[in-house]
């Protein structure tokens, strides 16, 4: 077996991304050492089909060091990209956390500002239905309605309040 530096020039006119595995006509590869004199021993990755019968086509002819170090290059290049994929993943988390603690924080203030509402009301109710108890003579639904309002808006402020602690805790 005979290699030359013209011939395989021509073979790397298809090249391949790191170490072959397969001739891209879909034959197994076989490596040969170079017998010329500028790459004695060298070795090389061959296509079995052209070794065998069809010396003069164009099949997979690769260095086997040049091979390893386009692999090593190829692993280097995945790794940097795999580094700056995990790097924007970390970034796009943040700020999808910090976008979500916006959100909580806005679900909060507006709880605060509901429940200070509603104490309010209650505060109002409460300070007015004296006035519909003193007036007993018109006895009928309404002070009982107004106590059912204000029992009413008791649970609903009850509720709030509870929320918001075991939101903010
Ligand atoms: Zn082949």
């Amino acid at each position: 077996m005979s290699s030359n530096s013209s011939s395989s020039r021509s073979f790397q006119r298809r090249s391949t991304v790191g170490i072959p595995t397969r001739c891209w006509c879909g034959a197994n590869l076989t490596t040969y050492a170079a017998e010329t004199k500028e790459n004695l021993y060298r070795r090389f990755y061959r296509c079995e089909i052209a070794v065998q019968q069809r010396k003069s086509e164009h099949h997979l002819f690769k260095w086997v060091d040049e091979a390893f170090v386009d692999e090593i290059n190829n692993l280097d290049a995945k790794r940097c990209q795999l580094e700056a994929d995990v790097e924007s993943y970390k970034r796009s988390t943040t700020l999808r956390f910090q976008a979500q603690d916006k959100h909580i924080e806005n679900v909060l203030q507006e709880m605060r500002r509901l429940i200070d509402e509603q104490s309010k009301l209650m505060a109002a109710a409460l300070s007015a239905s004296p006035v519909d108890k003193s007036n007993h003579c018109t006895a009928g639904t309404k002070p009982q309605s107004s106590v059912l309002n204000i029992a009413a808006a008791a649970i609903a402020l009850g509720t709030m309040a509870w929320l918001y602690v075991k939101l903010t805790t």
